[in-house]
């Protein structure tokens, strides 16, 4: 398996950093999880051809993560993709098709089928990923609630399971603590350590994980307790390097 940490950002703006994308490959299939800003730009200099695509996963609805699909979708358009794409949403993908019509992009003029599929689906196309929900909407629960807003506060972590060992993407977190089965004796996890507190990020080391990818830009006190720990399992995720398992 390999992952490419296309996009190691966060939601603030950045000279160097392109919002959360990460292209995770193995032997015959290929997937981007998120699709933040940057990531066509990314995915080209990655090599990308318009079919090797199999299909995107979107964690959750927040800019930083699906900002970049719409120049995605158009660059394998113009690319002349033939292949079917599976786009996976985590919530309204009914909605989604009026989207692209806002953008001027009409999926019948495309040579590809466009499938607008719920993530919580994926596993059935692709039994090797597995999904998590998370904490991190949770927050937004009062607003909604309070007018009436159709947004169902989805949001999933990833997994993609092999012989060689698991890798797990947080994706955004509250707490580390509402993905701890999840996460548990996996290979590699790549971890929103933006979000959660330091603390949260610590107990990451009681659950037998070989190699903790801290991404999403740390926290100051995360990143000056990783200096000063630098035997941990973790490490900072570097963008557009390509991990192993
Ligand atoms: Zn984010």
């Amino acid at each position: 398996m390999q992952i490419w940490t296309l996009g190691t950002g966060s939601g603030w703006p950045s000279q160097e950093l392109n919002n959360s994308c990460v292209l995770v490959k193995t032997e015959n299939k290929a997937f981007l999880w998120d699709a933040g800003e940057g990531c066509s730009r990314s995915l080209l200099k990655a090599g990308m051809t318009a079919n090797e695509l199999d299909a995107v996963l979107i964690t959750h609805l927040h800019p930083d993560h699906i900002s970049g699909i719409f120049m995605l979708i158009q660059m394998l358009y113009l690319e002349g993709r033939t292949k079917t794409l599976k786009l996976y949403l985590p919530e309204r993908e009914d909605e989604f098709i009026d989207m692209l019509r806002f953008f001027y992009t009409f999926p019948q003029r495309f040579a590809f089928e466009l499938q607008v599929l719920p993530l919580l689906t994926v596993s059935e196309d692709f039994p090797k990923i597995s999904v998590c929900a998370n904490d991190h909407l949770l927050g937004y629960k009062d607003l909604i609630e309070s007018q009436n807003l159709p947004n169902q506060l989805s949001a999933f972590s990833l997994k993609l399971s092999s012989p060689q060992g698991d890798f797990v993407y947080s994706s955004d977190l509250g707490t580390t603590d509402s993905i701890a089965d999840f996460v548990r004796d996996t290979h590699t996890l790549l971890v929103d350590a933006g979000h959660p507190e330091l603390q949260q990020i610590q107990k990451l080391r009681e659950y037998g994980i070989k190699r903790i990818l801290l991404t999403h830009e740390c926290r100051a006190e995360t990143r000056k307790w990783l200096s000063e720990n630098p035997d941990s399992p973790y490490q900072e995720a570097i963008q557009g390097h390509k991990y192993h398992i």
